[in-house]
């Protein structure tokens, strides 16, 4: 992509309104824009990022067999009330359609789930099932405050599953943990996100969320540095020893959820009266989990933790191009090489703007591409350009011939 075309520019001031510093530097940078409290559009670079997040959730759920459908945003009030949620959701946004009927827009979909799954599945021969998607949710949120990371409008990656038996569910549950930790590893954020241990409900004794660290995280979790793992606020009272190795001296921290996963039980298959047929043909409980993820928030977390005081420093995985290319009055040479790179399947962002090497300097630096290639006059009279990695300080010469290889 030439940045001469590229929709929209870096702004020069952050928008007043915002406190956030990923929602700050995600405008300024030219990612996102800021259509009110908590709703944002995607631009250009932004949409680049996003489709790399939610394709890699996408890839580690399929592979825990997680097949994708996608459910509308407008949910008839029965299915809320069939739950008991339409009184008891809080933040539920509400409408009346022409038809004078009254919907919710889908917070969270276990209201549409449910109904359809047992549509299709009568008998233990169909079990288990496990759907998805990644879709837009609706909040009415009343701190909508953090940027991308509490939207009233973001996005969500749940994962849903309807089992036979809770040993079943068990297992798959286990499964999925599993997943989470090697989506948080492509996102760099591994060594960061902690295993929480939340109060379960009715059907367990926990619930897991995933918590990163960053240093502006609304929740308070209680981290054992020996398992890697955390006790959120609420259950602290009842759990104040590391549920692992009972160790008693838990260090608070601040952290964002960034997942959470929830065996849900019978909750809302009885609210349906959604049961199979066992091999003797009794009729059986359907045991449920569902299995959240938050794709935009991820986004507003991964700047929150890669960044500098010039700009966003972005993992390779998710980076909105690998390379940023700078052409310091060397247009032509820039050019071939820009080629060059795009036909090696190498992601370029081309800046043939007519700029100053510091304007250009500045915003490589703010988006945050993780490779800088510079090409001036001083290079090119070595058949060079001069890589940087936008994590590093320190810049090498690489032969012209040679950056191909050296990129890939
Ligand atoms: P929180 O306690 O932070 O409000 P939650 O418990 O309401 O989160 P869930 O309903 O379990 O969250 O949603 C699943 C996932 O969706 C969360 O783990 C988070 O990653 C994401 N998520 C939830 N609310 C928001 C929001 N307002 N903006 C962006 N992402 C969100
Ligand atoms: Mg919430």
């Amino acid at each position: 992509m030439k940045q001469s075309q590229l929709f929209t520019r870096t702004l020069k001031e952050a928008p007043k309104d915002e406190t956030s510093f990923n929602a700050q530097t995600l405008i300024r940078a030219g990612f996102i824009d800021k259509v009110g409290a908590g709703i944002y559009t995607f631009l250009p670079l932004g949409l680049r990022v996003m489709s790399k997040i939610t394709n890699i959730i996408r890839e580690e759920i399929n592979a825990v067999g997680g097949q994708e459908i996608l459910m509308p945003t407008l949910v008839p009030k029965e299915n809320w009330v069939a739950t008991g949620r339409w009184d008891n959701f809080d933040a539920l946004f509400k409408l009346q359609g022409s038809d004078k009927k009254e919907y919710a827009l889908g917070a969270t979909h276990e209201e549409v789930v449910t109904p359809l799954i047992q549509k299709y599945a009568f008998s233990y021969k169909e079990l288990p099932i496990a759907v998805y998607q990644i879709q837009t949710k609706l909040r009415n949120e009343k701190r909508a405050k953090a940027g991308l990371i509490r939207g009233r409008e973001f996005l969500m990656k749940d994962l849903y599953s309807f089992h036979t038996n809770q040993a079943d569910l068990d297992a798959y549950y286990e499964k999925v943990k599993d997943a989470y930790f090697k989506i948080y590893e492509r996102f760099g954020l591994a060594d960061l996100t902690y295993l929480t241990y939340a109060s379960g409900g009715a059907f367990s004794k926990y619930s897991h969320e995933f918590q990163t660290l960053i240093s502006d995280g609304e929740d308070h979790i209680f981290i054992c540095d020996k398992c890697h793992v955390a006790v959120n606020r609420e259950i602290i009272e009842e759990q104040n020893t590391c549920p692992v190795c009972h160790n008693p001296k838990l260090k608070e921290e601040k952290g964002v959820e960034v997942g959470n996963i929830f065996k849900l039980g019978t909750k809302f298959s009885a609210a349906f009266d959604f049961r199979y047929r066992d091999q003797e043909g009794q009729e059986q409980d359907i045991i449920m989990g569902c299995y959240g993820i938050g794709p935009s928030r991820l986004m507003g977390t991964i700047v929150e933790v890669y960044h500098d005081e010039k700009g966003i420093i972005w993992p390779e995985t998710v980076a909105p191009f690998k390379v940023h290319l700078l052409s310091l009055n060397e247009d032509e040479a820039a050019l071939k090489i820009y080629e060059t790179l795009t036909q090696a399947g190498i992601e370029v962002l081309y800046d043939d703007r007519n700029l100053s090497a510091g304007e250009k300097f500045a915003d490589a630096d703010l988006i945050g591409c993780p490779y800088r290639v510079l090409i001036s006059a001083k290079t090119i009279q070595v058949d060079s350009v001069e890589l940087k990695k936008r994590a590093e300080g320190k810049s090498e010469l690489i032969k012209i011939k040679d950056l191909v290889a050296k990129l890939k």
